[in-house]
């Protein structure tokens, strides 16, 4: 989340009155920002990722494992902790900073400063994840730990699921029937969201997750633990009259899908039109990845028959009317939408060749007049459709402290709009008066168990973003086959039982430079940055600014777009598929063998491929996997779905030994896993 303002919130019936006044100064504000930086370029690689932590007691007596919500004591102690560490070093630069997030039993954590393209900055990723992971560690209570999980699998159960225990009578914000006021960041920005969220859309939110259904589930499954009768709150009777589907895990709050933590990855570009290149190659990227790092089956004590955070963290925060979801014809509002703002990216926005108008396939609704002005200051029209398209949502949060901005320095009411637009990548503008560049924000990951992992999986994309640049890589299929692969990425297993829509051929037409093709090379492909003599002149270190592949001339008959793709499973997108496409890992290998690394610096990350490749391959399962078999092959798992009070203590125990290497998990982690100090 960005820095939270203080202040006065607005309830909705306010703040919906500043809508438009927020736009407009927001597109102000950003074309301030376009003016003064449009040109900018030469940006060098920098990088960094985010990790999102739960903070888990452990009640040894009781066998349960509850959340805990001394987020804003933690965060404190962080911060005096980090402050002493900072004036010991006499800088700030190395010392992580901690940043909180909606659920109040959770942080975030990012690095001092970001990674540079310095190859060693590859190898300090882990390290560093490490460090941050252990300060959080080493000053929380001796019974908390942060737990790197997506989902918390009992969050919302009826019952002790948090410390202090809080009943969800009172939770004014949600109206939930499950978790309660407690559960959000006391800041007045998220308990706001919540409340504004569900006054906009005019009733709860509804989240309905397939159950998995075992041998003793009962059939229609309707779910005992909800309290169909509570009559409390005017949207109580949601439930019963038919917001909550039976053989489905409902739920009801925000808190169910901000109350998840993934992991994040944001890289500079050299210029604005590298950042746009890299934002569309990553789009078709994002499930893939969503599918690899699987991570949260288990939800509101049961087993569901999904793999991933996505669909519940879209829907808990879908503040789009009746009107604006289709059910009743428009008459306040202004457009049909068809996705929640947390969701899947709608548009491709570069203006590169490669960039075909057929791909922009699914229809994302945008701002006519606001279209029209970014059109008149002179902006092309896929950036125009861009903004345009965040700015159909209204802002949720306004204070009223800071409604008059000076919007030639702040963008403020830009990031209102920009910052709730949740979608699987983000296209990232400079901030106001800082030295950062144009950048790209990688959102779809699940975060993994441990830092080993969560450093492979932010190496790997790193990677595949410089691979993608090196080799010219076309990754373009229509938008709405990606929207396919989202649905498909979170299926129970979705790495070995779903195919996913890819392109055939990611090279440029005609060009054989790029095409890596065999030599005596590690990978099996040569350079394509090979110098003179045949020598390959092997790079220091990761860079930005790539020359782009030549368009091609006139009359040059493309293939229709239809033929361009085809449905492949997720071990061809990795492995490779025919002469064509050598694969995911096969490219970054290739791109790898470019790069000057000395021989234990390249075996470091060839262990992250590693990991990747025998996750692709089912040497080693998905932390989604491995959970679900833990519950069914618990002994007091009675088969009927339910994951008890039992069944999640023993599990979260068992992820903890396991990320500090206490508990061999070799069917889960290469059998050489050690957590490094
Ligand atoms: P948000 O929550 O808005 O996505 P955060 O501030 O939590 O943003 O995280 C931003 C990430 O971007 C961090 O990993 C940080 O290291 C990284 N970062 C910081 N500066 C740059 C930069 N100039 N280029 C690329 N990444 C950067
Ligand atoms: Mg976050
Ligand atoms: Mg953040
Ligand atoms: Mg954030
Ligand atoms: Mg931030
Ligand atoms: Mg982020």
């Amino acid at each position: 989340m960005g820095l939270l303002a203080l202040g006065t919130p607005l309830p909705w019936d306010e703040a919906k009155r500043y809508a438009d006044h927020v736009r407009t100064h927001g597109i102000t504000q950003f074309l301030h920002i376009w003016d003064r930086l449009k040109d900018r370029c030469g940006d060098e690689l920098m990088w960094g990722d985010e990790i999102e932590y739960m903070v888990i007691k452990f009640d040894n007596d009781d066998r349960n494992a509850k959340l805990s919500l001394r987020q804003t004591e933690i965060l404190e102690k962080l911060k005096t902790i980090t402050n002493d560490i900072a004036s010991d070093r006499g800088e700030t630069d190395s010392v992580p900073t901690f940043h909180p997030e909606y659920g109040r039993f959770m942080l975030e954590s990012t690095p001092g400063s970001p990674y540079t393209g310095a190859l060693a900055d590859l190898l300090s990723v882990e390290p560093d994840m490490r460090y941050r992971r252990n300060l959080a560690r080493k000053y929380l209570k001796a019974n908390e730990i942060p737990f790197t999980l997506t989902s918390f699998p009992r969050l919302g159960v009826p019952g002790e699921f948090m410390e202090p225990f809080c009943d969800p009578a009172d939770a004014v914000s949600s109206h939930s029937l499950f978790l309660p006021e407690q559960i959000t960041n006391p800041h007045a920005r998220f308990p706001t969201l919540t409340a504004n969220i569900r006054r906009r859309r005019g009733s709860k939110v509804a989240i309905n997750l397939p159950l998995f259904i075992d041998e003793n589930t009962p059939r229609p499954f309707i779910d005992p633990t909800i309290p169909w009768e509570r009559n409390l709150y005017a949207e109580d009777h949601e439930a019963k009259d038919g917001a909550a589907l039976p053989d489905h895990i409902y739920m009801d709050a925000m808190g169910f899908g901000m109350g998840c933590c993934c992991l994040q990855i944001t890289f500079q570009a050299c210029n604005v039109t590298e950042a746009r290149r890299l934002y569309d190659a990553l789009v078709p990227v994002a499930p893939l990845m969503l599918a690899l790092t699987a991570a949260s089956p288990l939800w509101r004590g049961y087993v569901a028959d999904v793999d991933c955070r996505w669909d519940v963290v879209s829907a808990s925060v879908d503040d789009r009317t009746e009107e604006e979801r289709g059910l009743k014809p428009l008459q306040e509002n202004r457009f049909q939408i068809p996705k929640s703002r947390y969701a899947s990216v709608s548009l491709y926005l570069s203006e590169h060749w490669f960039n075909r108008p057929e791909y922009n396939d699914v229809y994302a609704p945008h701002d006519e007049a606001i279209f029209e002005r970014l059109r008149e200051h002179g902006i092309d029209k896929l950036l125009s459709k861009h903004i345009s398209h965040l700015f159909i949502r209204d802002p949720l949060v306004v204070f009223s402290e800071t409604i008059d901005q000076d919007d030639a320095n702040s963008n403020d009411h830009f990031e209102n709009i920009q910052s709730t637009n949740w979608q699987t990548l983000r296209f990232k503008p400079p901030p106001v008066n800082s030295p950062i560049g144009w950048r790209v924000e990688f959102r779809s990951m699940e975060v993994q168990i441990t830092d080993f992992e969560n450093a492979a999986f932010a190496v790997f994309v790193v990677l595949l973003s410089r691979a993608i640049l090196n080799f010219n890589l076309n990754l373009y299929i229509p938008i709405s086959k990606v929207d396919e692969n989202m649905a498909r990425a979170q299926r129970r297993d979705a790495l070995h039982t779903q195919k996913f829509y890819f392109r055939k051929d990611v090279f440029p037409p005609g060009s054989t430079s790029a095409t890596p093709t065999p030599s005596a090379t590690s990978s099996g492909y040569s350079s394509p940055i090979d110098g003179t003599n045949g020598v390959p002149r092997k790079e220091k270190k990761l860079r930005n600014c790539y020359p782009e592949a030549p368009a091609p001339e006139n009359g040059f008959r493309r293939t229709p777009v239809e033929q361009e793709y085809e449905e492949m499973t997720l071990a061809e997108i990795m492995n490779g598929k025919g002469n064509a496409f050598p694969g995911l890992l096969s490219l970054v290998v290739a791109y790898l063998d470019t790069l000057d690394f000395d021989e234990t610096a390249r075996q470091k990350i060839d262990a992250y491929l590693d990991l990747i490749r025998r996750r692709t391959s089912g040497s080693l399962k998905t932390a989604a996997t491995w959970m679900r078999e833990f519950v069914r092959s618990h002994p007091g798992y009675k088969f009927d779905s339910v994951v008890s009070q039992e069944i999640n203590y023993d599990l979260v125990v068992a992820l903890d030994e396991i990320e500090r290497g206490t508990r061999k998990a070799e069917d889960f982690l290469p059998a050489d896993y050690r957590p490094k100090a």
